[in-house]
């Protein structure tokens, strides 16, 4: 066939996401409210705003964790670009084992903390039918490598390791998949400055070295700077101000970036 005539996937030209009018109550409360946006590829989109303006709430509707009230969530999965809100659920679960990953603030939730560190990280492929145990055994010694914990701490369990490990191994353990996408929530809050800058700096790495896709959920807009490309500031649910992530910090437009970013920038 010449090239003239060579099919274009039209799949290839979609974004990887498509957030569309997603909205989520909780009864009466407000959780998140017409949120619109899109990722490509290699992207790494920033979510910042205060406690309580909905940044979980989003992810956890990005990530299929939780129903919207409205809207949809596209995505290019390797099933087709699939409305995640509205896929059956045997379909959901496989892609999330596999395609998506979610890493947590609170390591207790994101991993298990009786097995091994490597047994952690075996999990998911096994979930995707690796059977070859001398093989899950060396993938999740170099994923420990990689995200840079001694592989010899592959038989013990996380909870000897400490806060900042423990999200570096739940950071292994979601890519071993080499899902299409990642989306972390406030990854790096509740540890030492120090370990923070450890932790962003692999994740640095990562981002460059793997061309991640992510969404990063932080209050804190400095983890934000670092890591993402664009930022969504969030406010009442609602998305108020999009933008380029050097733009939106150095020169904000809403009044309430302004006071987000001089109240956080403020000695
Ligand atoms: P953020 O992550 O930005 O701190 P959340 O998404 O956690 O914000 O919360 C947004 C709003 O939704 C808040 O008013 C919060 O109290 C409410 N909310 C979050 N989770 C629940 C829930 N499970 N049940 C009821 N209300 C909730
Ligand atoms: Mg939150």
């Amino acid at each position: 066939m010449s090239n003239r005539h060579k099919k274009i996937n039209p799949r290839e030209k979609m974004p990887l996401l498509r957030v569309q009018n997603l909205s989520k109550f909780y009864g009466q409360t407000l959780g998140c409210h017409e949120v619109n946006f899109e990722l490509d590829k290699g992207e790494v989109i920033g979510i910042v705003g205060e406690s309580g303006s909905g940044k979980s709430t989003l992810l956890k509707c990005l990530a299929g964790k939780i129903p919207p009230t409205n809207g949809s969530v596209f995505f290019n999965s390797d099933q087709g670009f699939l409305d995640l809100c509205h896929t059956e659920e045997a379909v959901l679960r496989k892609i999330m084992r596999s395609q998506t990953g979610f890493v947590t603030q609170n390591s207790v939730e994101g991993l298990r903390m009786n097995i091994s560190a490597g047994g952690n990280i075996g999990e998911r492929l096994l979930a995707n039918g690796m059977r070859n145990y001398s093989q899950i055994r060396k993938i999740a010694e170099g994923w420990l490598e990689t995200v840079e914990i001694d592989s010899a701490r592959m038989d013990d369990l996380p909870t000897t390791f400490s806060g900042g490990m423990q999200q570096r191994l739940q950071i292994a353990a979601n890519l071993v998949t080499d899902p299409k996408i990642i989306l972390m929530d406030e990854p790096t809050s509740g540890l030492d400055v120090s370990v923070q800058a450890k932790l962003i700096d692999v994740l640095k790495k990562l981002v460059n070295s793997l061309n991640l896709s992510m969404i990063l959920v932080t209050h804190d807009l400095a983890v934000a700077r670092l890591l993402s490309h664009r930022l969504h500031v969030m406010k009442d649910g609602k998305i108020v101000e999009s933008g380029l992530s050097d733009q939106i910090l150095d020169d904000p437009r809403e009044p309430y970036t302004q006071l987000l970013v001089s109240s956080i920038l403020k000695p």
